[in-house]
């Protein structure tokens, strides 16, 4: 364990802060003990196992309890799995997609906000702002799920999915964008994607491919009614992942939620997209900041714990604290995760 150098002013400078995480002000001791413990060596010194687990317990500090889950995706495991073919390349033969039977993912639709509505399934999130000049889908499930979870949802709640004007893929993964060419043949739905997710798309062989229609550029927004959706390019999980800042009302309460376009890294994923990842985890951060955002919405539920939020809305009195309301800092602690997890992965490559 090296020893702690003597604190002076200059000392305060710490030489790592470039990378080291921004943690909130209770984890500032921690993070200049951090600090001290990256600065304290050499690089030719330090181990990468030892790099990457500082970068773990930064994660794990910024992680607290709310974000558990998301440490344990994106964190790498010691010693990380080997790193293998990146998504992008296709195996000549993709063994069929067993379907699942609907017991298994079916989830009731739901309303979260006053115009914001769940309509995904128990893994995958989608999400429909609703009004009267139609409605903004984010993200459209695996084709087996988007008549049941999506149309289906839509009904249930009294609403016509004919009204599916525009859907936005947060990524041009198959559980994701796998139903857009549904909501494109079915009800002329337009469909905005990141120009490289449109290419990746195109190359999937395992999933309906939609026509390629509008390309996602960074800052683009969309309006309907009350509710606006401000994409921002955040390579990393994929070359053309898009994150959301989106306008909602909680009984007439103005709030802004944050949507992180795409979460997991694994051993497929590039060390280029990783320190891209890195890069757009920052970015957003800034974003997020900038935007005062206090909701946290995920496109998996374990990310941002809609499997224990929605039951309490069912539950929820006048008066009561939204669940999905959290605050700036517990977004940014989200992110931070996020780009601390990436930084260890990066320590190994
Ligand atoms: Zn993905």
């Amino acid at each position: 364990m090296p020893t702690f150098p003597r604190a002076t002013a200059s000392h305060f400078v710490c030489p790592h802060a470039a990378s080291l995480p921004r943690l909130k002000p209770a984890l500032i001791a921690c993070s200049m003990a951090l600090c001290w413990t990256a600065a304290s060596a050499t690089a030719a010194e330090r181990s990468v196992e030892e790099v990457a687990d500082i970068y773990r317990q930064a994660a794990t500090l910024a992680a607290g309890t709310q974000h558990l889950r998301l440490r344990n995706v994106v964190c790498p495991a010691s010693p990380p799995l080997p790193v293998t073919a990146p998504f992008a390349v296709v195996p000549s033969e993709p063994a069929p997609r067993v379907v699942p039977p609907l017991a298994d993912w079916y989830h009731e639709p739901v309303k979260v906000f006053d115009q914001l509505y769940f309509v995904g399934t128990n893994e995958h999130s989608s999400w429909a702002a609703v009004s009267d000049e139609g409605i903004m889908l984010i993200d459209t499930l695996y084709d087996y799920a988007t008549g049941d979870a999506i149309v289906g949802g839509l009904r249930k709640l009294g609403f016509d999915p004919a009204d599916i004007e525009l859907v936005i893929i947060s990524h041009g993964h198959g559980d994701h964008h796998a139903g857009a060419k549904y909501l494109q043949d079915e009800f002329g739905a337009r469909v905005v994607m990141g120009a490289d997710d449109w290419d990746l798309v195109e190359r999937d062989r395992r999933n309906p491919i939609p026509r390629r229609d509008i390309i996602a550029e960074d800052g683009m927004s969309f309006t309907m009614g009350n509710t606006t959706v401000t994409l921002h390019a955040t390579p990393g999980h994929t070359d053309g992942t898009m994150s959301s800042i989106i306008t909602v009302q909680d009984n007439g309460v103005e709030h802004v939620a944050a949507l992180w376009g795409g979460t997991s890294i694994t051993e497929r994923t590039t060390t280029d997209n990783v320190q891209l990842y890195i890069d757009s985890a920052v970015r957003f951060s800034n974003i997020v900041q900038s935007a005062a955002a206090d909701i946290l919405l995920a496109n998996h539920l374990i990310f941002d714990g809609s499997m224990d939020k929605i039951p309490l809305l069912a539950t929820r009195q006048a008066g009561d604290p939204h669940p999905y309301v959290v605050g700036t800092q517990t977004i940014l602690d989200y992110l931070s995760v996020a780009e601390n997890c990436a930084r260890a992965v990066m320590a190994y490559r």
